[in-house]
């Protein structure tokens, strides 16, 4: 996503946002809204059934090499989104981004800003950022 589409998005929002300007308003909407997209990928699961958890250890110690984790990390799912399910899934995901960018204008922070930063930061930390 291009940076004028994440500034064009948070404009968006934020006009959207004339009425109900309520700072508390969006940070339990945003909860929600997070919530709701565990809850779809939980119910692709559970009702469902296009994708399936089979959750273990993973298969490797803290003494090897991040590159070789790499290659052994498992997400423990199998099988794929169906069209339905992913639909939903994009959906909840969609609320939980305008409330983020509800937030972002609230608190006068750029959407933007933070996925440059986000950015800066992979390409800085590598491997080491998810560990
Ligand atoms: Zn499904």
């Amino acid at each position: 996503m291009s940076a004028s589409k994440l500034e064009h998005f948070q404009r968006q929002v934020s006009e959207l946002l004339l009425r109900d300007r309520s700072l508390l308003d969006a940070m339990t909407k945003l909860s929600q809204s997070s919530a709701s997209v565990n809850r779809a990928v939980a119910k692709a699961v559970t009702e469902c059934g296009c994708i399936e958890l089979n959750a273990r250890q993973q298969p490797f110690s803290q003494a090897q090499r991040l590159d070789e984790i790499r290659h052994l990390s498992r997400s423990h799912m199998s099988g794929q989104l169906c069209e339905h399910c992913r639909d939903f899934v994009r959906s909840e995901m969609g609320k939980t981004l305008f409330y983020f960018a509800a937030l972002c204008s609230l608190l006068d922070i750029g959407f933007e800003e933070i996925v440059d930063e986000e950015i800066k930061k992979c390409a800085t930390l590598g491997l080491f950022n998810l560990t």
